[in-house]
C-alpha cells in the first residue's frame, strides 16, 4: 500500500531532495500535501507532477497566482498558517517537515496532533520547543524520525537497549568556509562568502548558520531532545570532508558511526523508509580509496563562541533557546541583506541572551508568542546600534 506524504516547505533544499526521492519511487507513495513560503511556480508545477491533493502558499497575496495555475486541476489551494493547519490535520502517515525557522513550528507541532510520524529537517521546532515536543510526540504515539544528517548518523548507530552504556555522542561538523580564515578577517565577510558551503548545497539561512557553527549549536539543542542525552554528553568535533556524519561512543571503547557522501537524499531516504532500510540510493556509494584522507580537529571555541553559547543554554530556563533562536534568525536575515556585519550574528545572539529575563513557556501558543516578541526585540535592538 502506498504512503501518504506531506512536504511542509516543499519548494526548499530538503523539499526537493525529498521529491527527486518520492519521484524515483513513484509507487511508494501518495502526495496529501505540498507547501511553500511564495515560491508559487514551482509549488504548482509540483504538485502538478505529483498528482498533490493540496497545497499552501504560506504568503496570502500569491494565493491568486497559485489559483490560476491550477485551475482546472483537482488540487486544493490553502493560504497562509490556517492552510497549513489544515493540511497538517489530514494526518499523512509521514510529514516531512521542512520549513526553514521558527515558522515551521505550528505545522510540525499540528501534524503529530494528527498522528503524522516527522521526518524531522526543521531542527528549530526542537530548539524552540523541544520538551514540548517529544511529550507531544509521546502522547500521540507518533515517531520524530531525525532527518538532519548528523542525528540521522546517530539514530542508525544508537542502541536504544544499551543507553546506559553510552558515554558519549560526538557531532560531526564541517567546520565550513571559514575554518582557516584569521579570526581577525571574520569581520569581513560577505553574504555572498557566507552562503556558499564547501560541501553541502543547502538553503541560505542554514548555510550562513553553518559557517560561524551556530548551526552546530543548534544541533547540540536537537541532539540532546532527541536522544534524551545530557549535554556533557554531547560533543563536537570538526571533520572537514563531511563523510563520516557522527558517532556513539560506548563504554566499550566503541564509536559507531554512519558514512556517506554529503548529500541530503540519504538520511531523507533513511527516515521516510524507516523502520525498513531504503532498497536503493539515489547517491553514488563512498569510495573511501578515492577520498584517500579523512581528518579532525578540534572545534575552536574563539572561533565559533556560538557551539558554547548554544550549549550553555541547556543550563538554563526553557526560553533560552526561543531567545537564542530568535536572535540568530533575525540576526542572519539582516545580515543577509547586508545590515550588519558577519561577526556582528553571535554578538547579538550574546547580547539578547543576557538582556531578557529568561522564563519558561509551556504551551506552543506561549512559544510561538515569545519567539515573535523576541524577535522584534531583536530588530530594534539592531536598529538602535551600529553593528
Ligand atoms: P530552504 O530555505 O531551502 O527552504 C525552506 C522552505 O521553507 C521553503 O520551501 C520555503 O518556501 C519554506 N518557508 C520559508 N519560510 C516560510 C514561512 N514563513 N512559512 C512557510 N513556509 C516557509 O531551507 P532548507 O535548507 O531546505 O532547510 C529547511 C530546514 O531543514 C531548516 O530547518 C534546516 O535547518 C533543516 N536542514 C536542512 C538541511 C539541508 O541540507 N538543506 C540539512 C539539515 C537540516
Ligand atoms: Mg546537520
Amino acid at each position: 500500500m502506498k504512503k501518504t506524504i506531506t512536504i511542509f516547505g516543499s519548494t526548499g533544499s530538503i523539499g526537493k531532495s525529498t521529491i527527486n526521492i518520492i519521484q524515483n519511487s513513484p509507487e511508494k507513495y501518495d502526495v496529501l500535501g505540498l507547501t511553500a513560503r511564495h515560491n508559487y511556480k514551482l509549488l504548482a508545477e509540483q504538485a502538478i507532477s505529483l498528482n498533490a491533493k493540496y497545497v499552501c502558499i504560506a504568503e496570502e497575496k500569491y494565493l491568486g497566482d497559485l489559483k490560476n495555475l491550477l485551475s482546472g486541476e483537482k488540487i486544493k489551494v490553502l493560504a497562509g498558517v490556517s492552510g497549513l493547519c489544515e493540511i497538517a490535520d489530514l494526518g499523512s502517515k509521514l510529514v516531512v517537515a521542512a520549513i526553514v525557522g521558527s515558522a515551521g513550528l505550528l505545522a510540525t507541532f499540528k501534524s503529530i496532533q494528527a498522528g503524522s510520524d516527522i521526518a524531522l529537517a526543521n531542527k528549530e521546532s526542537l530548539v524552540c520547543a523541544g520538551k514540548l515536543f517529544i511529550n507531544e510526540a509521546k502522547k500521540h504515539r507518533v515517531k520524530l524520525l531525525p532527518t538532519d544528517s548528523e542525528h540521522n548518523a546517530i539514530f542508525q548507530v544508537f542502541e536504544e537497549s544499551n543507553r546506559d552504556q553510552i558515554e558519549k555522542i560526538t557531532l560531526t561538523a564541517s567546520g565550513g568556509p571559514f575554518l582557516n580564515m584569521p579570526i581577525e578577517q571574520l569581520k569581513t565577510v560577505t553574504p555572498e562568502q557566507a552562503t556558499k558551503h564547501p560541501n553541502w548545497n543547502m538553503g541560505k539561512k542554514i548555510t550562513v548558520d553553518c559557517s560561524n557553527m551556530v548551526n552546530k549549536g543548534l544541533e547540540i539543542i536537537e541532539a540532546h531532545y532527541l536522544f534524551n542525552i545530557p549535554a556533557e554528553q554531547i560533543e563536537v568535533l570538526i571533520h572537514p570532508q563531511s563523510i563520516i556524519h557522527s558517532m556513539v561512543t560506548y563504554k566499550d571503547g566503541s564509536t559507531l558511526a554512519q558514512l556517506g557522501p554529503p548529500d541530503m537524499r540519504t538520511p531523507i531516504s533513511y527516515a521516510m523508509d524507516w523502520p525498513k532500510r531504503p532498497e536503493k540510493s539515489l547517491v553514488a556509494k563512498l569510495d573511501l580509496a578515492k577520498i584517500g584522507h579523512l581528518t579532525f580537529q578540534e572545534c575552536d571555541i574563539k572561533r565559533f563562541p556560538a557551539v558554547k553559547i548554544c550549549k550553555d543554554s541547556l543550563a538554563l530556563a526553557d526560553d533560552a533557546k526561543i531567545i537564542l533562536n530568535a536572535a540568530n534568525e533575525i540576526a542572519v536575515e539582516n545580515f543577509l541583506e547586508n545590515k550588519i556585519n558577519y561577526t556582528s550574528i553571535t554578538k547579538i545572539i550574546e547580547k539578547m541572551m543576557s538582556s531578557q529575563k529568561i522564563s519558561s513557556s509551556n504551551s506552543i501558543e506561549e512559544i510561538i508568542k515569545k519567539d515573535s516578541e523576541y524577535r522584534t526585540k531583536t530588530q530594534e535592538y539592531i536598529d538602535g546600534n551600529n553593528l
